[in-house]
């Protein structure tokens, strides 16, 4: 079983095995969590996307996949990057969306990662409505098998924190 938790707060001060980053394909760098996670954890964390990039992932990291990195000075072992969809009005990516919490949670257990923290996939930049954002993450999680025992969603503002809480009800 794995414990679900919920915190408000700044996904950057958390002290987790694995923190998840909603980052973009480009494994580069952007704004909102993926900017406040590169900058309080240092250069080192860009410096191995770099070379994923230079490697495995020339064209990018598709939508819905995850991988890892060290943490930097992040009190963390490892940043996981998963790249969320962006929100479409005509077209259903909640399979996307599920697939970036399953995914980092199996790159967690490949790391044998015990406690995670996931920032809210997606309802940034990418505009996916909160309360379907959280119906999905916290369904994904649930149903997800794996080893991690603790998922924390760090929750940036009062809504959001909301939304979780709703449905973890
Ligand atoms: P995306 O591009 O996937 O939408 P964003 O980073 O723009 O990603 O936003 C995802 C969510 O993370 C938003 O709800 C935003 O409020 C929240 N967020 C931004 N900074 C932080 C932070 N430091 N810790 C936790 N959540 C954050």
């Amino acid at each position: 079983m794995t414990l679900i938790e919920l915190v408000r707060g700044d996904i950057t001060r958390e002290s987790v095995d694995a923190i998840v980053n909603a980052a973009n394909s480009s494994l580069l760098g952007g704004g909102g969590v993926d900017g406040a996670i590169h900058r309080r954890g240092g250069p080192a964390i860009l410096e191995e996307c770099r070379g994923l990039r230079a490697s495995r992932y020339g064209k990018g990291l598709a939508t819905g996949k995850a991988v890892a990195t060290t943490a930097g000075d992040l009190d963390a072992r490892w940043v996981i990057h998963t790249v969320g969809p962006v929100f479409s009005a005509t077209e259903d990516r909640s399979g996307l969306l599920a697939s970036c919490y399953r995914e980092s949670l199996r790159i967690a257990d490949e790391l044998g990662a015990r406690t995670v923290a996931f920032p809210a996939i997606s309802t940034g930049v990418y505009r996916y409505p909160m309360q379907d954002a959280a119906r999905i993450a916290v369904d994904a999680v649930r149903a997800a098998k794996t080893d991690v025992e603790e998922v924390r969603f760090v929750l940036f503002d009062e809504r959001a924190y909301e939304a979780f809480a709703a449905r973890l009800r």
